[in-house]
């Protein structure tokens, strides 16, 4: 049984998420003490708890008795089978990352499989859909993963109600990539959401916007959306590489300026362009994994998290891979090599 120490490192979720996901495909079962350690509120919180319950679920895994709060865990994987799953967070957990922790293992089933999750889709400190569909999405089906997801419903914290779909079509190998440039830009354009929450919210954000990245007309986008999946606001912008789709991410506050909710992303934007890097940090983080079980692949990252890292390690205990990360100029590059 593979032991680990949920307290090191970044200390947060994605210790548990990658565990779950390689332990299930690897069929290795594992043990998680100190889970969440690192976090304000340690333990496993709804969403965890749930992609807990769903793994075990898709691959028939023996667990100890998991609650609200846990903070260990011992997990032993049967095999995975496809299916119709539905998996409810109940608040507004992320959907998102319940939806990363299966994706992978269903690469790896006997047959095509849907997944339908009702919960947040768009939260903080999470990846938001549009990042799951643009991103992540564009570079697993360039390493030949045929995974499509759907956004049925928005979903904002603190309400959540939520959902999101996706198909998963097993049988192909993930193919190594090596993606060190981003090459020329191909589009760009920014969202503003807004459900329950005054369109001029979203025309403010959308004006900064334009001013800061010289952008008008179609690539400045309103989506007003039904009261009743809010209130909630999102800022999103999308660039769109010759080799990569990037999405930044910004919130709506209660008492923080629209301006300020656009400033905030232009600052992400721009550091991430003032790189010569291929992908921003939180694709890094969520690289990683397919790319070891791709069994190889590089990329460049404007920014390596300690989450990056920490996942880095636990993924290094599943699978016969290991990572090199070396400072360059305007970026830093990331190699994952099989033994
Ligand atoms: P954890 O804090 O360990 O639960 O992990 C949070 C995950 O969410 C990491 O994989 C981050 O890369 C990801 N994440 C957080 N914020 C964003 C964002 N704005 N866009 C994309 N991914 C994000």
């Amino acid at each position: 049984m593979i032991e680990l120490d949920g307290a090191v490192g970044e200390g947060g979720g994605q210790i548990l998420r990658s565990a779950l996901s390689l332990s299930m495909i690897t069929g290795q079962a594992f043990r998680l003490t100190n889970i969440r350690a690192g976090r304000a509120k340690p333990g496993l919180l709804r969403q965890h708890l749930v992609a807990v319950q769903a793994a075990a679920q898709v691959c028939n895994a023996r667990t100890t008795p998991v609650a609200l709060g846990a903070a260990t865990l011992e997990f032993v994987p049967g095999k995975i089978r496809s299916g119709d799953f539905r998996f409810a967070i109940g608040s507004a957990g992320s959907c998102t990352l319940v939806l990363q922790t299966l994706l992978p293992a269903l690469l790896y089933a006997d047959g095509p499989s849907s997944v339908r999750i009702t919960g947040g889709t768009h939260n903080a400190m999470a990846p938001p859909v549009h990042f799951l569909q643009r991103a992540y999405g564009r570079l697993m089906a360039q390493m030949g993963a045929d995974v499509e997801i759907e956004l049925l419903r928005f979903g904002f914290f603190p309400a959540g109600g939520g959902e999101v779909l996706a198909r998963v079509q097993p049988g192909s190998r993930l193919k190594p990539i090596e993606l060190l440039q981003r090459g020329e830009r191909t589009g760009g354009f920014a969202e503003s959401f807004v459900a329950g929450v005054p369109v001029g919210v979203a025309q403010r954000e959308l004006e900064r916007i334009g001013s800061g990245m010289g952008w008008s007309g179609k690539q400045l986008r309103i989506g007003g959306l039904p009261n009743d999946q809010g209130p909630g606001n999102v800022l999103l912008l999308t660039l769109e590489h010759e080799h990569v789709t990037e999405v930044f991410t910004s919130f709506g506050e209660k008492s923080v300026l629209a301006e300020t909710v656009a400033k905030r992303l232009l600052n992400e934007v721009r550091s991430y362009l003032k790189s010569d890097a291929a992908v921003g940090e939180y694709l890094a983080d969520q690289l990683l994994l397919p790319m070891a079980l791709a069994g190889g692949g590089a990329f460049t990252t404007s920014g390596l998290s300690q989450h990056a890292l920490t996942n880095a390690d636990v993924i290094a205990r599943f699978l016969p891979v290991s990572f090199s990360f070396e400072q360059q100029a305007h970026s830093v590059l990331c190699a994952v090599r099989p033994w």
